[in-house]
């Protein structure tokens, strides 16, 4: 079967010569839940852009594939990225809904895959697409916000209501960039929550970023830690202990091994918890 997502001798400068990624090379298998790990500045959300084509990768070198097809290569973006784009899922630190417009409508509008009419107040849809939309509410737990504008949610619950728009879209793949930076940790922990559910229930595959961590090791078996844009860890999430990140990072280490925020909530439960038996 295809990977579901492979990442090949990726690299990027950016204009001045600054070197955000450098040979990045990976694979993730249909169903992973991957946590992409990194100090401020590594380049998880540089990889991120260009795993889902919004950036190019320096020309002559690097490819990314989705799904076994080619999303850009030698610095071109795949004219069909569109189409690749329409299998992926964004979940974004903040910024992930239009504000005006209902929930129902934001995630609805999951299903247009085109950003013209996502922009159009006048969007009607129909009663399918309606249903659809309030089972995806249903499936992360704010179905009782349908009707209200996204403006008037809080956080935590934009972020589900992104999730749930990645499901109307039939995504198979949540990129989700640092999804629960900015999020109390009871929030923080319903949204980690439920990626890891639909990583367990659908199959979704997801790579999420996170800031800290004790995150990454509680949530993904697996972790491809980024340091000044290279990947210096790819493993299980259980051998990655504070020796071994303080060996890969050094200084910086103390910023990924800082209380996470997530860790204040007592008692965890729900799905997808792993002990933190790898902290020390
Ligand atoms: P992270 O998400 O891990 O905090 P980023 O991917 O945002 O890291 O950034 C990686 C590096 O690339 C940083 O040094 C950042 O300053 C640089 N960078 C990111 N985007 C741009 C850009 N559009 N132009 C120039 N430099 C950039
Ligand atoms: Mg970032």
């Amino acid at each position: 079967m295809a990977n579901a997502i492979a990442v090949r001798q990726l690299s990027k400068s950016f204009s001045g010569g600054k070197r955000a990624l450098s040979a990045v090379d990976f694979t993730i298998a249909p169903g992973e839940m991957v946590a992409l790990i990194g100090a401020s500045g590594s380049g998880k959300s540089t990889l991120l852009r260009h795993i889902s084509g919004f950036i190019a990768g320096d020309r002559s070198t690097g490819a990314v594939e989705v799904f076994g097809r080619q999303a850009q290569a030698g610095g071109r973006i795949a004219r069909d990225i569109r189409d690749i784009r329409a299998g992926i899922g964004f979940v974004f630190q903040q910024f992930n809904l239009v504000n005006r417009l209902s929930v129902l409508a934001n995630v609805a509008a999951g299903g247009l895959h085109r950003m013209k009419l996502w922009r159009s107040l006048s969007m009607r849809f129909s009663q399918e697409e309606i249903a659809a939309a309030l089972d995806a509410l249903r499936a992360v737990g704010i179905a009782e916000t349908a009707w209200q504008r996204a403006a008037t949610l809080s956080g935590g619950q934009q972020q589900r209501a992104a999730v749930a728009r990645a499901l109307v879209q039939g995504a198979r793949i949540i990129l989700a960039d640092e999804p629960i930076a900015s999020l109390d940790p009871e929030s923080a922990r319903k949204v980690m929550d439920i990626l890891a559910e639909l990583n367990r229930s659908r199959g979704l595959t997801v790579l999420v970023s996170l800031h800290q961590v004790e995150t990454a090791l509680r949530y993904c078996p697996r972790v491809i830690a980024l340091h000044a844009g290279a990947v210096v860890y790819d493993g299980p999430a259980a051998a990655l202990t504070p020796a071994v990140l303080r060996r890969l990072y050094g200084a910086s280490a103390e910023e990924l091994l800082a209380t996470d925020h997530l860790s204040l909530v007592n008692e965890p439960s729900g799905p997808g918890h792993r002990t933190l038996a790898a902290v020390g």
